[in-house]
């Protein structure tokens, strides 16, 4: 009865504390659809009945890594068997590729190859540009923003202006995984803290450069990281406005060290998927959208999730290879038809969109 209260009391517009919203992640048999359709509401309330989605390409640079995360099956050592560092004119050749794909968002997902510079990731966005002069650049974490600016002894607000100068659209709002310092202490002992992330996101918002937010869950960490986490992105963006979405993705096991080694569980189970798209729309009042991953969760459980509070496909994705490298078994390309088809089938309504959510187009299922 408790539960049924807060929850109406949610729908209403009553900011949830984090005590609350821990109690909500922990729900368990029929108040999991409880909190679920409660999230639906939300949805439904702030943005009606579309599902929408963005016609974009990974662009993978190299697949070198100075961090090697435990809970990463892309990234390897420098010298290691089947590694890569792609050159100007592989990068060029690939953003012709995805411009005549008719994508509007192109976006560098790479290791964080320790010889990389504050040059490399101008070079790099420089290269984009100049064969794909229209699309938003979407790329660099802070974590990458951090490491580059060390090594070159400057601000981090100085590297944002460069790469904004060179084209970056807007920034990845990866590395995050989880904002909880003892949960990367395990999980990503080598990126950067909790502290750099938010203060990286926080300056490239207050330069105008909005951001995604990410949450890589399921990796063993507890549901009061988890809602810590989202408290963190709320206050921020109570702040500056300028998370465009947040990007929840389940963690994809199989062929991660941190797995193979015992360390974390085999993912999140589908309860925790349902629980964690739920409870970021019901936690995150100040979020106009929460997207469904399908490259991690599987396509059936697509539907699911855009019943309990998601609203965004994210992209076409024509290229990912770090969640096939580490395990997921559908993450290369969805079909916008095919997406229609998911969004038809709930009785939504399936829109193009741009990287910032400017409606572009309304699909339909074929
Ligand atoms: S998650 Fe990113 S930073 Fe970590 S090992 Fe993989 S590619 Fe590198």
């Amino acid at each position: 009865m408790a539960l049924r209260t807060l929850l109406s009391d949610t729908v209403g517009g009553y900011r949830l504390t984090s005590a609350e919203g821990r109690l909500l992640i922990e729900a368990n048999d029929r108040d999991i659809l409880a909190v679920a359709a409660a999230a639906d509401e939300v949805r439904e309330e702030r943005v009606g009945d579309r599902v929408t989605y963005v016609r974009n390409q990974n662009l993978h640079v190299t697949n070198v890594c100075k961090n090697l995360c435990g809970f990463c099956g892309f990234g390897k050592a420098k010298g290691a068997p089947g590694t890569y560092l792609f050159g100007r004119d592989e990068v060029q050749r690939k953003a012709r590729l995805a411009v005549g794909r008719g994508v509007t968002e192109i976006c560098p997902l790479s290791g964080v190859h320790p010889d990389f510079t504050v040059e490399s990731y101008v070079d790099l966005i420089r290269w984009i540009r100049e064969v794909a002069p229209d699309v938003d650049i979407h790329t660099c974490s802070p974590e990458e923003v951090s490491y580059v600016a060390g090594k070159a002894g400057v601000s981090t607000r100085e590297v944002l202006e460069r790469m904004r100068e060179a084209g970056l659209g807007t920034l990845q709002g990866t590395a995050a995984e989880i904002l909880v310092d003892e949960v990367r202490a395990v999980i990503c002992p080598r990126k950067c803290d909790t502290a750099t992330w938010l203060r990286v996101i926080r300056e490239a918002h207050e330069m105008g450069i909005r951001s995604t937010a990410t949450i890589m869950y399921g990796a063993g960490e507890s549901g009061a990281d988890r809602v810590t986490h989202l408290d963190r992105l709320r206050e921020l963006q109570d702040a500056t406005g300028g998370f465009t979405e947040l990007v929840p993705m389940s963690y994809v096991y199989q062929n991660t060290p941190l797995y193979r080694a015992g360390l974390a569980p085999p993912g999140a189970t589908g309860r925790e998927d349902i629980l964690m798209i739920a409870v970021a729309r019901l936690y995150l009042d100040n979020f106009d959208h929460v997207q469904v991953s399908w490259g991690k969760v599987g396509t059936k459980m697509v539907s699911i999730l855009l019943l309990a509070g998601g609203d965004d496909l994210g992209g076409t994705m024509f290229e990912d290879e770090v969640s096939v490298d580490a395990g997921a078994g559908e993450a290369s390309y969805m079909n916008p038809a095919a997406m229609a088809r998911i969004a038809n089938d709930l009785g939504r309504r399936l829109c193009r969109r741009s990287t910032t959510y400017e409606i572009l187009a309304e699909e339909s299922a074929v």
